[in-house]
């Protein structure tokens, strides 16, 4: 059975870990009505990485329900996705890239994930037909990457995969085709499928490769499976990328971040971005670090790390542009736009007053 169609097996209701959970028969009732409201959803493997006897366990922390999604502090869309939408399922935000949300599926549902407006959910933000997303992607010459996002495009069966490719790389000024997936990392046994390691084979072109941009937030996430998946990618041609996002009780110190960034260095994945965590509804309170903190922990992370396990870039994807967070001197903490919606801003520094509480560049209340 090809890997995708096993997504059936998953585990999508607290009934059936309730009695792994530790907790009263009334708060199962609780986090039965949380996963109501933002559907659970957790592969076998995943599962298995979860340490039952730790109630703070970061894998538990990631995949299963918690009360603290009861907290409304937020919003859904914190990046304006909305007003960046072309047409259902494609986003324009920055002139280079287009953005294409290709289903509302994913192998693990994430408790923290920023679409979780959409993620598992009846939804009209997906693309409903590819060619026409293609057709706008090559009508406009100053797009030259694509990201495939989603939820996750690689829980899509092999042959829907193969269209999205097959129309994809036909457009010439397209310099690179990226997925955004994290099935390396919570179904990994998705890259046993002999047929889609030969469709990234044939697809990834020595002059223009593919990239999957997968998400490792937890040196526990490295396992024997998730290395090989990692391994069958990279020999197939395929360039791989991390994005981890900084989450509260998971890797919010400096050690686990170190370990995290050295790891993926060994096994073959670059890293990336390392995102704040926004300030979406229901995940805000449950895992928002400060960015002061953030700061903090990046840095003593990076003392710990090498050349190429520190080249990622702590960035906070806010609506405005993706910022990266540069650090903090004399009671000032300095941004600098490295995507701007607004191509003026491109490269463009500013400061704010320090203040430990804030969250997001709107929590600060002074520009300087
Ligand atoms: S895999 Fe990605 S899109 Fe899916 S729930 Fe997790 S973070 Fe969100």
């Amino acid at each position: 059975m090809p890997e995708h169609e096993r997504l059936e097996e998953v585990i999508d209701s607290v009934e059936q870990i309730a009695h792994k959970l530790g907790v009263s028969p009334d708060e199962t009732e609780k986090l039965k009505r949380v996963a109501q409201i933002h559907p659970m959803r957790v592969s076998p493997y995943y599962l298995s990485l979860i340490d039952w006897a730790d109630p703070d366990d970061p894998i538990r922390k990631m995949a299963v329900p918690s009360l603290k999604e009861l907290n409304l502090d937020g919003f859904y869309d914190t990046s304006g996705e909305a007003e960046n939408t072309k047409m259902p399922g494609l986003q324009h935000k920055y002139s280079e890239t287009a953005l294409i949300l290709s289903t509302n599926r994913c192998a693990t549902y994430c408790r923290y994930c920023f679409r979780k407006r959409l993620v598992g959910l009846p939804t009209k933000e997906i693309v409903k037909r590819f060619e026409d997303a293609a057709d706008y992607i090559e009508e406009h010459e100053e797009i030259n990457n694509v990201l495939v996002s989603g939820g996750d495009p690689l829980v899509l069966s092999n042959e829907v995969i193969k269209r999205f490719l097959e129309a994809l790389t036909k457009i010439e000024h397209l310099s690179c085709i990226r997925f955004g997936s994290r099935t390396p990392v919570t179904l990994p046994s998705r890259f046993t499928d002999p047929e889609l390691i030969a469709l990234f084979k044939r697809y990834s072109q020595i002059d223009r490769r593919l990239y999957v941009v997968t998400q490792f937030n937890h040196p526990r996430e490295i396992t024997p499976q998730s290395v090989s998946a990692v391994s069958k990618l990279i020999n197939a041609g395929v360039l791989l990328s991390n994005q981890t996002v900084l989450l509260k009780g998971v890797n919010d110190n400096s050690e686990t971040l170190a370990t995290l960034m050295n790891s993926l260095v060994s096994i073959g994945v670059t890293p990336y971005y390392f995102f704040q965590c926004r300030p979406v509804k229901r995940v805000k309170n449950h895992f928002q670090v400060p960015i002061c903190e953030g700061v903090r922990i990046v840095e003593k992370a990076k003392a710990k790390c090498n050349g190429l396990s520190k080249r990622f870039k702590y960035i906070m994807s806010h609506k405005t542009g993706k910022i990266e967070i540069l650090g903090i001197m004399k009671g000032k903490i300095y941004f600098k736009y490295h995507e701007a919606k607004n191509r003026k801003n491109l490269g463009v520094m500013f400061s704010h007053r320090v203040d430990e509480k804030a969250g997001w560049l709107d929590d600060f209340s002074t520009e300087l």
